[in-house]
C-alpha cells in the first residue's frame, strides 16, 4: 500500500509554539508562550482596515501587493534605513513573513545547497529548510554574562562552495540579539566570499532596548556595502503594528531574486488580503512618534518583567531587542524543558516556550524556556503573581 503522506511531511514536527498556545487555553494559564499582543491593535489602523472592506477592496489585489501599499514601504524603507528600494521590482507582499520567509526559500535554494542558521534559531526555519529541500548548517549562539554570541572562527568554518544563503533574524527570536555592526559586516564579507545570499527577519526592527551607555541600533544588511544586491529582507506589519492574526509581510529583494520571489508567492497564495494592505498603507506612514512609544512600552515591560524572572530563580539576560526573554531553568531542578512548562503551565498557570524547539540539537535547549512579555500591564503583574510559588527557598 501506498503511504498517504509525503516523506518531508513526516519529517515535519507540530509546532511546539502554537501548541503551547493551545495548551494554555486548555489550563486557563496566561500565555507568555507564542508571541503575539494581548492588548488591542491601535484604533487608527483598524478603522482603516474597516474603512477598505467597506470601499469594497474585497477581491483579490495584485499578486504582489497593493501598488500603494508597495510604495508606502519604499518610502518607510528609506526614512528609516536610508535604503532605495524600487517598488515595482524590489518588493513582494505576502501572507506574513513566515510565507516571505519560505517564498524566498523556495525560489533561491536548490536541493542540497547549504543554508546557514544560527542556533538557537525562530521555530519555522528548519521547516522551511525540509521545505525547500536545502541542507541546514549550524552554528551556535553562546550566551556570555554581555549576551549572546557567536565564534568568528565557527561561522567562517560553516561556510564553503554549497554555502547558498545564511538566515539571520535580527533582532533576534528567541535570544533578544540585537547584531551589532561589526558582526553584520563580518557575516557580510563571508557572504561575498562565498557568493552566498543573506535572508534576513526584521519583523522586530523597530523593538531595541537602550542600556546605559549602550547606543544599539537595528542595522539592515541590505545597507551593508556589496550586500543589497543579495539580500532578502522579511519583514511584517505583525509585531509593529500588533496586528498578528492578519498575516501580511513582505519581503524586499533585488529584482532578479524578486521575480523569482513573486511566482512562487503567486503560486503558493495568489496574494495577501487586499484590504489589510490599504490598512497596512496608512500604518506605513505613522509619524517616528509611533515607533519611539512603541520602543518605550517594550523597553517598560522588558524593565518590568526581566526583574521578576530573575528574583525568582531564573536565570538570563536582559534581551537587546524584540519581546522575548530565553531563561535558563537550571536552578528549578526538573528534567528537561517539557517538564517544567507542562508545571508552569497547570500547576503556576503560566505558559512558556520550551527551549529545545528553538534547537536542533535538543540537549542545548534541555534547561531554556522562553517567556515573551508584549502583554498588557495587568498580565504581567498577575503573571508575576503566579511565578512567586516558584521562587527558590
Ligand atoms: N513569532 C512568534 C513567536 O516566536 C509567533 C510565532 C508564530 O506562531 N507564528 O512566538
Amino acid at each position: 500500500m501506498k503511504r498517504k503522506v509525503s516523506e518531508k511531511s513526516l519529517l515535519l514536527t507540530e509546532s511546539v509554539i502554537r501548541e503551547m498556545s493551545r495548551e494554555a487555553t486548555r489550563y486557563g494559564a496566561i500565555n507568555l508562550g507564542q508571541g503575539f499582543p494581548d492588548f488591542p491593535a491601535p484604533e487608527d489602523i483598524k478603522q482603516k482596515a474597516m474603512q477598505a472592506i467597506e470601499k469594497d477592496y474585497n477581491q483579490y489585489a495584485v499578486t504582489w501587493g497593493v501598488k500603494e501599499f508597495r510604495d508606502r514601504i519604499a518610502e518607510k524603507t528609506k526614512r528609516f534605513l536610508n535604503l532605495d528600494v524600487d517598488p515595482e521590482s524590489e518588493i513582494t507582499v505576502t501572507c506574513g513573513s513566515t510565507e516571505g520567509m519560505i517564498a524566498a526559500m523556495l525560489a533561491c535554494v536548490d536541493k542540497g545547497e547549504e543554508v546557514i542558521l544560527f542556533e538557537p534559531f525562530y521555530e519555522n526555519y528548519a521547516p522551511d529548510a525540509i521545505l525547500s529541500d536545502a541542507k541546514p548548517v549550524y552554528v551556535p549562539l553562546y550566551q556570555t554574562e554581555t549576551g549572546w554570541h557567536f565564534d568568528k572562527e565557527e561561522l567562517k568554518a560553516a561556510f564553503n562552495k554549497k554555502t547558498k544563503a545564511i538566515i539571520i533574524c535580527n533582532p533576534n527570536n528567541p535570544t533578544g540579539k540585537v547584531f551589532t555592526l561589526e558582526e553584520m559586516k563580518f557575516i557580510a564579507e563571508l557572504c561575498q566570499e562565498y557568493d552566498a545570499l543573506c535572508f534576513t527577519d526584521e519583523i522586530y526592527e523597530h523593538i531595541i532596548y537602550q542600556d546605559n551607555d549602550v547606543k544599539r541600533q537595528h542595522v539592515c544588511m541590505a545597507t551593508i556595502e556589496g550586500m543589497k544586491e543579495r539580500t532578502v529582507v522579511v519583514n511584517s506589519l505583525s509585531k509593529t503594528y500588533s496586528v498578528t492574526g492578519w498575516r501580511v509581510g513582505y519581503v524586499i529583494a533585488p529584482a532578479d531574486i524578486t521575480t523569482a520571489i513573486r511566482k512562487v508567492h503567486d503560486f503558493l497564495t495568489v496574494g495577501a488580503p487586499n484590504c489589510l494592505q490599504h490598512a497596512g498603507a496608512y500604518a506605513m506612514q505613522l509619524p517616528n512618534s509611533y515607533y519611539e512609544q512603541l520602543q518605550a512600552e517594550y523597553q517598560r515591560k522588558r524593565d518590568f518583567f526581566v526583574p521578576v524572572l530573575k528574583s525568582v530563580g531564573f536565570k538570563c539576560n536582559y534581551p537587546e531587542g524584540a519581546y522575548y526573554v530565553m531563561t535558563d531553568i537550571s536552578n528549578f531542578g526538573f528534567e528537561d524543558d517539557f517538564a517544567f512548562t507542562k508545571f508552569l503551565i497547570k500547576e503556576i498557570g503560566v505558559a512558556v516556550v520550551p527551549g529545545s524547539s528553538f534547537y536542533q540539537n535538543k540537549i542545548l535547549g534541555k534547561q531554556q524556556v522562553r517567556f515573551c512579555f508584549c502583554k498588557r500591564d495587568e498580565t504581567l503583574q498577575e503573571a508575576a503573581e503566579r511565578l512567586q510559588k516558584l521562587k527558590l527557598k
